[in-house]
């Protein structure tokens, strides 16, 4: 392990037997950055086109920027245009699926199954890839590996 390796401050993080990271309010405050505090412990969105994964394409996984568990591929990217980093597939039982009623609207939000971290919606019959997901995430949910 290098001393830039992104994933080494997760491996710090007390786990339950079940694997599962359960900081309080406090912890989360003081090892997450003000931005990902505030979109992964309080559901909050970052501006369409703002966060630099958007439009990243290099090979490699996204992984929690709460946790550090793999979520995604790079194979699972798209293109949809939408301002965010948007996945049509997922690491088997890394997400979990919430139906949210804010706004008025009847979405489903995904979260990260480990630290319950919120990640963004998913949304579904959209056509725009073959697997018709569009998993809509959060660049400051997310942080990338590269492969290799
Ligand atoms: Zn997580």
């Amino acid at each position: 392990m290098t001393a830039s390796d992104p994933l080494a401050r997760y491996r710090e993080l007390p786990r339950s037997a079940d694997g599962k990271v359960n900081l309080d309010d406090d912890a989360w405050r003081s090892f997450l950055s003000p931005s990902e505090y505030r979109i992964l412990r309080e559901g909050g969105t970052e501006p369409a086109g703002t966060g630099p994964l958007t439009d990243h394409d290099a090979p490699g996984a996204y992984h929690c920027a709460g946790c550090g568990e793999h979520l995604y591929s790079s194979d699972h990217k798209f293109h949809s245009g939408c301002g965010w980093p948007a996945f049509d597939d997922e690491v088997p039982n890394a997400v979990t699926r919430l139906v949210d009623h804010s706004f008025g609207m009847r979405r489903t939000e995904i979260r990260c199954a480990t630290c319950d971290g919120h990640l963004g919606h998913v949304f579904e019959g959209e056509r725009l890839t073959a697997k018709n997901v569009r998993h809509c995430v959060n660049s400051a949910s997310i942080i990338f590996v590269p492969a290799g």
